[in-house]
């Protein structure tokens, strides 16, 4: 049976990628392979609309995000993190292991911090060094308005903005330089179509003059390490060299097809995919929606665990469930990535098929009409897009 992987991370790696990747190890101090590292600082900056460094490290996501608390801040710091989700949790959960002061915004999950929420917090906390948000909110399905939140933000305050990008990095629109960011991270296995193994970081002026006064002891993890070897298109340590000649090849594919197109199928597909579940009868889970990933409630005498089951079972489809209190609530069907219409027009039909199984009513075939009918509306738009 074909596996088909709907989930927000690890996402579907394309075959020319994979086949780069089969190929003969190279050692990492060839110049083959300062070649290729030099190509995929060039394309990560593209990718992050920066001018500045993205620094590639050796780990999943949630190694990026700890090492920018590591390396921006020392211990008795204040900061500031938005609780809207599992992963704006998680960036709590780091500050306290080191000893940061967090200031915690919790909004309920399903939602997303306004900028002035923000604005607020930094009001009543004065000292606060940086803000650290979520812009796709993955266990959700919520996007944030990371624009408007840097802006308000950098108004008043001389201070950092910190965004786990980690799912909108190749979905949604993202521009480092121009939105005044300071720190944003991602990791391979989301929309860079790499597997897992990689995490990025891309540092402003700012972050970087932090750099200076961080006092958490470090040393794999040191961003000014980093930095040093980036300067030459060198790693400090030996990289994961394969993940890295799979990424060169996804960083060329996302700059021939443009990270405005990519941001405009993300939007498209997401579209889709909301339209086919409404009009199936479910209902949507949170908002304002992510492009990445959209959150589904289960509805009402279904039971999550045999829905998930028919799913993997008869139709190869793994998407994720929820987490923590969303658990058996919600179910999330991903389109970060290596996704085209195709396989949103597959994905509902596949619900529809799993939820007919489960004796769920509704008008068969409402769902993929719904989608088509999305595609149509986009066509115009998306006339030069990849399908
Ligand atoms: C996947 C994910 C993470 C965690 O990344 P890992 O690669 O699993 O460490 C963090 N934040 C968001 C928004 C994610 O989607």
């Amino acid at each position: 049976m074909k596996k088909r992987l709907f989930t927000p991370g690890p996402t579907p790696i394309p075959e020319s990628v994979m086949l780069t990747m089969a190929e003969p190890i190279i050692h990492h101090r060839n110049p083959e392979f300062v070649e290729i590292l030099t190509s995929v600082n060039q394309n990560l900056k593209y990718l992050f609309q920066t001018k500045n460094e993205v620094l590639t490290l050796t780990s999943s996501g949630t190694g990026a995000m700890e090492a920018t608390v590591a390396n921006l801040l020392s211990a008795g710091d204040k900061a500031i993190f938005v609780n809207l989700g599992k992963f704006g949790e998680r960036w709590g959960e780091i500050m306290k292991a080191y000893g940061v002061e967090p200031v915690e915004i919790k909004v309920e999950w399903g939602t997303a911090p306004s900028p002035e929420l923000i604005l607020d917090a930094l009001q009543k906390n004065p000292g606060v060094k940086a803000v650290f948000i979520t812009h796709s909110e993955t266990s959700t399905g919520v996007f944030t308005n990371i624009k408007e939140i840097a802006a308000a933000v950098h108004e008043k305050y001389d201070i950092a903005v910190v965004v786990d990008g980690i799912t909108s990095v190749g979905a949604h629109e993202m521009r480092f330089d121009e939105w005044g960011l300071d720190v944003i991270v991602t990791g391979s296995q989301k929309g860079l179509m790499v597997p897992p193994g990689l995490a990025f970081a891309a540092l402003s002026d700012r972050a970087k003059k932090m750099l200076e006064t961080s006092k958490f002891p470090k040393y794999y993890f040191s961003f000014k390490k980093a930095l040093k070897a980036h300067a030459g298109n060198d790693t400090p340590f030996t990289p994961a060299i394969t993940l890295i000649i799979g990424l060169e090849k996804a960083l060329r594919m996302i700059k021939e097809e443009t990270v405005e197109s990519i941001w405009l199928k993300h939007k498209v597909l997401s579209q889709a995919v909301r339209s086919g579940c409404e009009a199936i009868g479910l209902k949507l889970f949170g908002s304002p929606a992510s492009h990445a990933v959209t959150a589904v409630n289960i509805p009402e005498g279904v039971e999550y665990s045999k829905f998930n089951k028919i799913l993997k079972q008869k139709y190869g489809i793994t998407t994720a469930g929820g987490q923590e209190h969303l658990k058996g609530k919600i179910f999330r069907v991903s389109h970060l990535g290596y996704y085209d219409e195709v396989d949103i027009v597959g994905v509902v039909a596949a619900l529809e098929w799993t939820l007919h199984d489960l004796n769920f009513k509704f008008e068969p075939g409402s769902g993929v009409t719904a989608v088509q009918q999305t595609f149509a509306k986009f066509a115009e738009e998306t006339a030069g897009v990849v399908k």
